[in-house]
This record gives structure tokens, C-alpha cells and sequence, in this order.
């Protein structure tokens, strides 16, 4: 039982054997990641759904997740990936169920202006793009709390949200009676895999993450919820779980083959990388401070990589000749005493060096960067860990 009470079991299976696997730093919640000893399903209790909103500030450790920007980057993927099981404008009603800032809806109504959407949010703060606009309906509650119809809805938008909840298997259950016997289902969770990487620097386990899925979880959790999987995880894809589903039969979750053993490995290795890794990135912000001192430095990408390199690496800001970012500069104008600006404004900035801080859009942004500035020196969050900062940038 490992400490877990009797009200505290599995989410997918219903087991009690919930293996306490790895004890979360910085967490205000007080979370635990457990592994459940019969199908593997990675889960953080005590199962809070909800807590008081922190400043919008993105954060490197566990209080990550409250400037809510993140999703609308899946927008256009996500259009792409359903256009492919029907066109867009053959859908009549959709529910996006964690409609955020409503990048997903506005972009579905303008392909497709007939279809009638209920967007579901809880969060007050974020409906203005979307409230009161024509066949949109906002519910502002969490999704558990909504009472949800039967068979209306033959498109749900279901993306960053399933991981959220409290309750995720019951949940879509009724998400799944909700929809038509040929709806579609669009879900994306974050993947579990992600944590094999070996250049973590922040926590992965945040507070408002209380599921873990790996592709198997993921797939049992749908099928046992009563989908039947169209499109599985794509194996390549370590940062997202993206499943393609429509209402099939209930199929009762059981052990899942290696799942446990896997996953108790992974975050045995993730706690070790983790703590080995932050070690590196405080001498490496070291190195970059006096770098910093004499050559002008820009840091792209105000995300995690970046607050983790001033909270955890030491990193002063103020030292720096700016910082740019595509999106968080929309949402927050200032970090660490540092102005947050849009890509264009680095050409003002004149750097010698400019710190790419992100790894999923890492060559995307060195093509941005080489079109504004041909030529510009890029540094990596590899080059802070492996303590390459002095070296091969100071010609
Ligand atoms: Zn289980």
C-alpha cells in the first residue's frame, strides 16, 4: 500500500499497489509521483484538482504552468491531423474541453464558420477572444463539473487537459457518451518519454499535472474509457502523446507487459539526470555571467530553460543585452528585470552570441535567427551543461 489510503487508487486499473516512485522537489501541492504496481500508469497524489493561481510568471520547477500559453502551438497540427479522418466543414458540433485562449476554436470557425462549438474553461481569465462570439458557447467550469449530454457532439478538442484532471478514466467516459457513434476524438497529453532526455534542467512534475501517461497508458486509459483508437501515439514524438479515437466498446484495463518495471526505471534515471544536471547548469551560468560580463549575450526563448538557468543555475538577467521570444513576450513584458521582447527586436539587441534556450524549436529558431542575422554565433543549452560557453565562442 506504500502509504496510499483506500480512496487513493489506481485511476486506470483500480489497483491499491501505488508504488510512491519519486518525491517532487518545490512542489507546493506536496506531490508524489507513484507507479502503479499492475498497469504502470505513472500518477501524482494527493489528487488536488485544483489550486490557487500563482502570478503568471513561467516558472522552472513545480509551479510551472501558470501563464497558459503553451497549446496554441499544436493549433495548426491539430486541424491537419482530423482534416485527414473528415473535412473540417463537415463537423456540426464540437466541444473543446480545455478551450484556453482560444487559438484551437478561432482557427476551426474560420475554416469551418457553420459548425457550433462549446468551448469548456474554467479559467475566467482567458475567455475574451472567444465569449460572446456567434456559435461559440462558453461553459466556464472544469470539465468535470460540467453535466454533459449524450451523443452531440461528433468533434471533441481535448488537448493539455486529460492530465489536469482528477479523475481522467471517468471523465472521458462521459466525454465518450457525449459523442456521436462516428465522432472524433482529438487527445494530446504530454509523453512521459520525454524524461529519457538526457539534458533535463527543470522539473517535469508540476503541480497541475497529476497523470504521466506513456503511449500504453494512454491507449489503455481511452479503451477502457470506451474509445476505440484510430490513430496511436507516434513513436517519434517524445514531447506529445497525440491519439486520434471515435466511441467503440469498453475495454477493461489490466496489467500492461513491462509498463511497471519501465517506469519505475525512468524515474529513477530522471531523478539522478535531474539533480546531476542542475548541478551542471549552476556552473554553467556561472561561466555565462562572466561571458556575459564583456561580449553582448541574447538569450531566445524566455520558457523553462531560461527560468531555470536565473532559479536554479544563478543566472543574473540584468547581465544580459535582451531576451526574445515568439510568444511570451505577448503575455509578459518583463522577467528577472529583463524587458521580453518579439524576434524582430534582436537586431537592436546586437549580439555576439545569441543562447538558443529551447529544445523543440531549437533549428527552427537558428533559421529565424540566420534570416534576421546571417551569421550570428548560437550558443545551446548543451554548451551551458557541458561547460562550452568560454571556449569556443570567445574568439
Ligand atoms: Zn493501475
Amino acid at each position: 500500500m506504500s502509504g496510499v489510503t483506500e480512496t487513493e487508487r489506481c485511476d486506470l486499473c483500480g489497483s491499491s499497489g501505488l508504488a510512491m516512485a519519486y518525491d517532487v522537489p518545490g512542489t507546493a501541492r506536496g506531490l508524489k509521483a507513484y507507479v502503479c504496481d499492475d498497469c504502470g500508469l505513472v500518477q501524482s497524489l494527493p489528487r488536488i484538482d485544483h489550486v490557487a493561481r500563482r502570478s503568471a510568471f513561467p516558472d522552472s520547477g513545480a509551479g510551472f504552468g501558470n501563464i497558459r500559453y503553451g497549446k496554441g502551438f499544436r493549433t495548426q497540427f491539430a486541424l491537419d491531423t482530423i482534416a485527414k479522418y473528415r473535412p473540417l466543414e463537415r463537423f456540426k458540433y464540437c466541444m473543446d474541453v480545455g478551450a484556453n485562449r482560444g487559438s484551437f476554436i478561432l482557427a476551426l470557425q474560420k475554416q469551418a464558420p457553420d459548425i457550433k462549438i462549446d468551448a469548456v474553461e474554467p479559467d475566467e481569465r482567458v475567455l475574451a477572444e472567444y465569449q460572446g462570439r456567434e456559435n461559440i458557447a462558453v461553459i466556464n467550469k472544469r470539465i468535470e463539473a460540467v453535466a454533459l449530454p449524450k451523443a452531440k457532439y461528433d468533434l471533441v478538442y481535448h488537448c493539455h487537459t486529460l492530465e489536469h484532471e482528477a479523475h481522467p478514466l471517468s471523465s472521458l467516459r462521459a466525454v465518450c457518451e457525449a459523442m456521436t457513434p462516428d465522432g472524433i476524438l482529438f487527445l494530446e497529453v504530454p509523453n512521459i518519454a520525454f524524461l529519457a532526455g538526457t539534458d533535463l534542467v527543470e522539473e517535469w512534475f508540476i503541480d497541475k499535472h497529476l497523470y504521466h501517461y506513456s503511449a500504453p497508458t494512454l491507449c489503455a486509459t481511452l479503451e477502457a474509457a470506451g474509445f476505440k483508437i484510430l490513430q496511436a501515439p507516434n513513436p517519434d514524438d517524445v514531447t506529445n502523446l497525440t491519439v486520434i479515437a471515435t466511441p467503440g466498446q469498453v475495454k477493461q484495463a489490466g496489467a500492461i507487459a513491462g509498463e511497471t518495471v519501465e517506469k519505475k526505471a525512468l524515474l529513477a534515471a530522471y531523478a539522478k539526470n535531474l539533480q546531476e544536471n542542475q548541478q551542471k547548469l549552476k556552473a554553467g551560468a556561472q561561466n555565462l555571467m562572466t561571458f556575459a560580463g564583456h561580449r553582448r549575450v541574447v538569450i531566445w526563448g524566455a520558457g523553462r530553460i531560461f527560468t531555470s538557468l536565473v532559479d536554479i543555475g544563478g543566472f543574473d538577467a540584468r547581465r544580459l543585452a535582451g531576451v526574445v521570444d515568439k510568444n511570451i513576450h505577448k503575455y509578459v513584458s518583463e522577467m528577472f528585470g529583463v524587458a521580453i521582447k518579439a524576434p524582430e527586436a534582436i537586431t537592436e539587441m546586437k549580439p555576439d552570441v545569441v543562447l538558443v534556450a529551447s529544445r523543440l524549436y531549437l533549428d527552427e529558431i537558428k533559421v529565424e535567427l540566420d534570416a534576421l542575422m546571417p551569421g550570428t554565433d548560437v550558443l545551446t543549452l548543451d554548451d551551458v551543461l557541458k561547460g562550452r560557453v568560454g571556449e569556443d565562442h570567445e574568439k
